[in-house]
């Protein structure tokens, strides 16, 4: 499989190297050549597998060429065998032709973890191959840095440095992070807001000096692994809810538009999707885009589902390519009138095609309480703000009552416990087994100053498990 860059003007690259680059040289995302399509008979032949060996199928022809059958097997046996659940993405009903696919089963409890555990593995089997080390350097807000660093704890070949706000995640989440001791992770509390965090990334990438020839390798969503990973469990979702013969449609919380482009994939892959409901928070610019063809900057809000406290959607790129007929030169126009003016809104045809497959919904903090409140009276059910986002938004925007609709569960509750308190539920939620002594670990952080030199000389004295660079 080879990879094109979607501005047109980037060299092709395998997997391989596709795993290992951040944004393409002329600025634009990692896109598959061709896309494999299945026939309804393959997929209908998929029934009833486990989830590892379902996503072999899905994901094989992504990686063929740089991981062989055995090792890719085996790699994903490991990746699945590590969640909490023996179902992995299990279902669960809440109302009539209604899911929940809990996607919070994996070591952090998020999403995340099916695409960063995935990751972390086929890094160090490539990087391992090639005699090579890498530098990890990644902003979070939340959900994103633990996830990563439990993807890559025990990379041989990878340190990874996670930016967060200082004082400025939740201590369950921050916990996440800073309890996990290796000499190869490091966690960096800097004294500013996320965006300063995300700064310094984006300037690390555009200069690279620092890191004395050492490869520098991005964890965040415009990844291609992470989106290739998360096209696997809509057709696990939808083959237990009668695909290919019944067709199935899907509410996402959004914020970058990474999870819910890998159902865009799977539908192009051949799987029967006749729905996908964008579901965002206030921070609404691709329900902005999906209502009106509007997509424009606005300024951030802070809400109760933090992990789609978002600007600018990265992934949307990668839709907005497909919608240009995959035309490099007239996306790269795009993004370049989108950099200067803040703005951008597509041909009148273009969209109407969009609109076929996407509805969206942005849901305030009130109905996102209201919804948390709402399920839990009626099935005793409690959600996560992101989740209950996805249930409100599917529920407005479904458009046939007798398409099965499911819900990404993406965060389990127990990680957001202000937006459950605030829904007024008295039931008080405990952690699962696995992280039931968190607030009892030991924790390693390095608090530094909203600087980037502070930040880049700290990565290249540490960069290499613990040593300088
Ligand atoms: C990251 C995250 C999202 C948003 O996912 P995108 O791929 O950025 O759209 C939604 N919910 C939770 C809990 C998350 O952690």
């Amino acid at each position: 499989m080879r990879y094109i860059s979607t501005r047109g003007n980037a060299p092709a690259l395998n997997f391989e190297d596709v795993l290992l680059a951040g944004l393409a040289s002329d600025g634009g995302l990692y896109v598959p050549e061709n896309l494999p399509r299945f026939t309804q008979e393959e997929i209908a032949s998929w029934a009833g597998l486990p989830y590892h060996e379902l996503a072999f199928r899905v994901m094989r022809p992504f990686v063929e060429g740089s991981i062989s059958d055995t090792d890719f097997k085996q790699i994903l046996e490991e990746t699945y065998g590590a969640f909490a659940h023996s179902a992995i993405a299990p279902l669960r009903q809440l109302n009539a032709n209604e899911w929940v696919m809990e996607l919070f089963h994996g070591p952090t409890l998020a999403f995340k973890d099916f695409a960063l555990q995935l990751l972390g593995r086929l890094l160090d089997h490539i990087l391992l191959k090639r005699d090579e080390r890498v530098v990890i350097i990644g902003a979070t807000s939340g959900d994103t840095g633990s996830a990563a660093i439990e993807g890559c704890r025990r990379c041989e070949n990878v340190d990874i440095f996670i930016l967060h706000p200082h004082q400025r995640v939740s201590e369950v989440q921050r916990r996440q992070m800073t309890t996990i001791l290796g000499e190869n992770i490091h966690n960096i509390a800097i004294e500013g807001n996320f965006d300063d965090c995300q700064e310094m990334v984006k300037a690390s990438f555009a200069d690279q000096s620092f890191l004395k020839g050492t490869r520098l390798v991005a964890v965040n969503s415009i990844n291609w692994a992470r989106i290739m990973a998360q096209i696997v469990y809509y057709f696990h979702a939808s083959l237990q809810l009668g695909a290919p013969a019944r067709s199935v449609a899907f509410s996402v919380p959004t914020g970058n538009f990474g999870d819910i482009f890998a159902g865009y994939l799977a539908r192009n892959m051949g799987l029967p999707i006749s729905q996908l409901v964008v579901a965002t928070n206030r921070n609404d610019i691709l329900h902005r885009f999906m209502s009106g063809n509007q997509y424009f900057k606005e300024t951030l809000h802070a809400s109760l589902s933090p992990s789609m406290d978002i600007m600018v959607s990265s992934n949307f790129e990668r839709l907005l390519f497909d919608l240009h007929g995959r035309n490099g030169v007239a996306l790269a126009e795009l993004m370049s009138t989108f950099k200067a003016t803040g703005k951008l809104s597509v041909e009148e045809d273009r969209w109407v095609e969009a609109r076929k497959l996407f509805d969206s919904l942005a849901v305030s903090d009130e109905d996102t309480c209201a919804t948390i409140a709402d399920v839990f009276k009626r099935t005793g059910e409690v959600l996560d703000p992101h989740t209950a986002i996805g249930v409100k938004a599917a529920r407005e925007c479904r458009r046939n009552l007798s398409t099965p609709m499911v819900v990404l569960g993406t965060a389990h509750p127990v990680k957001f416990p202000d937006a459950v308190e605030k829904a007024g539920i008295g039931k008080a939620l405990e952690l699962p087994a696995h992280l039931s002594d968190l607030f009892q670990r030991e924790e390693r952080c390095t608090v530094l100053p909203n600087a980037i030199e502070a930040v880049q000389a700290f990565v290249a004295q540490h960069g290499n498990r613990g040593r300088p660079l």
